[in-house]
């Protein structure tokens, strides 16, 4: 495993870190342990020593608490978990956060605390009037916990006003070949790094959408340019994060062993400033062919769910992008899988009656509801608007 110093604490961390929040039955809520422990056992032995979850991410911290518990790994492993500061309506709410987040992830520290995802310095300062700077100093007094952070997914404007608000440890952003220019941002990027933070990476494949689900005719332009090591548009994606000396570690939200497998043997070789010219030549082609087919940039994490009306938010996405990244064929096909189209109660864009109850969970700030008017007009037309009446008629 290649390892990068965090600038701030000297930690050496894994360049590679487990994002937990995608581990199987993430969906419905209800992480499967099995999974759990198969995943972190693989991790830990491949040498990723960092693993990110959520107070926000349904049954994630108790899920990883357990496993690290059970198969003894605490000490070999840095926790990240994030304050669900939006929730914190008084100071005393802090502490009764953190405190059920130690005892959910069975620990009496966390390595890496964040404010979870800040994206305006509004949001600080109401979380400052509540007086979190002093609780803040006070927890690392006390060595609850060691490094602090935020994640971020706002604006390339608002970053570097919240990199000066407070004395950080460490931030956390969205960064990968296709949001150069969005977000942080590669300015927001080596802003961070300048004031000698370190910077961990979240979303470096865009939730699959730069690996297996990236468009058919960039995926030609990554296999013709036929290098033994780049194999795969994941290994191509991850690899181009990595090439940034910025970068201390990025995450992975890795669903199996196998996978972690992969993915810890693309990080053994992607070293900093590592990419030929020609790489990123082929990365900048790849980008343009990107921006043509993705038309939503939906990452799949599912913040927005449920919805209180039935729709599949996410699946509707997915399949309006493939729609345009694969073929119109594809995309109904997804389109029909991800609404339940057999099931009686199916859960199509058009079941959306904009009520705006999910935009502002979005990260990616998609506005949901007129999206979906654009997911309903392609995958729904006349015929096949009738076409879906008479198969929930019959089922
Ligand atoms: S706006 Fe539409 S998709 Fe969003 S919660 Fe309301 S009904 Fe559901
Ligand atoms: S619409 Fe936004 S919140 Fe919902 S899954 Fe996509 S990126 Fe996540």
């Amino acid at each position: 495993m290649q390892y990068r110093v965090d600038p701030k604490s000297g930690n050496r961390i894994s360049a590679l870190g487990l994002g937990c929040m995608r581990i199987p039955g993430f969906a419905l809520g209800r992480p499967d342990a099995r999974a759990a422990e198969a995943i972190v056992r693989a991790a830990v032995d491949r040498g990723i020593n960092y693993l990110d979850t959520a107070y926000l991410y349904p049954g994630n911290e108790v899920v990883v608490g357990q496993t690290l518990e059970k198969l003894g790994l605490r000490d070999r492993v840095y926790i990240a978990t994030k304050l669900p500061h939006a929730s914190c309506k008084r100071s005393g709410d802090f502490d009764r956060f953190f405190d059920e987040q130690l005892r959910r992830l069975r620990t009496d520290h966390i390595d890496y605390y964040l404010m979870h995802n800040i994206t305006s310095p509004a949001q600080w300062e109401r979380v400052c009037e509540l007086d979190i700077e002093d609780w803040i100093a006070r927890q690392k007094a006390a060595g609850r916990i060691r490094q602090i952070g935020f994640s971020f997914h706002g604006s390339s404007v608002d970053f570097p006003v919240l990199l000066d608000a407070y004395d950080w440890d460490f931030c956390q952003i969205q960064y990968n070949y296709a949001n150069e220019h969005y977000q942080a941002g590669t300015e927001g990027l080596l802003a961070a790094a300048s004031r000698g933070m370190a910077v961990f990476v979240m979303e470096p494949l865009l939730g699959g959408r730069l690996a297996d689900k990236l468009p058919d005719a960039a995926k030609r332009e990554l296999s013709s340019a036929g290098d033994a090591h780049l194999t795969t548009p994941a290994a191509w994606g991850l690899s181009w994060v990595w090439n940034h000396p910025e970068v201390t570690m990025l995450l992975s939200g890795m669903t199996s062993p196998e996978q972690v497998a992969q993915n810890a043997e693309i990080a053994e070789r992607a070293l900093s400033s590592s990419m030929t010219a020609g790489q990123l030549a082929t990365v900048a082609r790849v980008v343009e062919l990107f921006e043509r087919a993705n038309r939503i940039p939906c990452t799949g994490c599912s913040y927005c769910m449920p919805c209180p009306h039935g729709v599949n938010i996410p699946g509707c996405f997915a399949a309006y992008n493939a729609s345009y990244a694969h073929s119109w064929f594809t995309g109904m096909q997804q389109y029909f899988t991800a609404s339940a189209i057999r099931t009686g109660a199916p859960r199509l864009a058009s079941n959306c009656v904009g009520c705006g109850a999910c935009t502002r969970h979005c990260p990616q700030q998609i506005d949901i509801p007129a999206r979906l008017a654009d997911v309903r007009r392609r995958l729904q037309p006349g015929p096949v608007n009738l076409a879906l009446k008479l198969l929930t008629r019959r089922s």
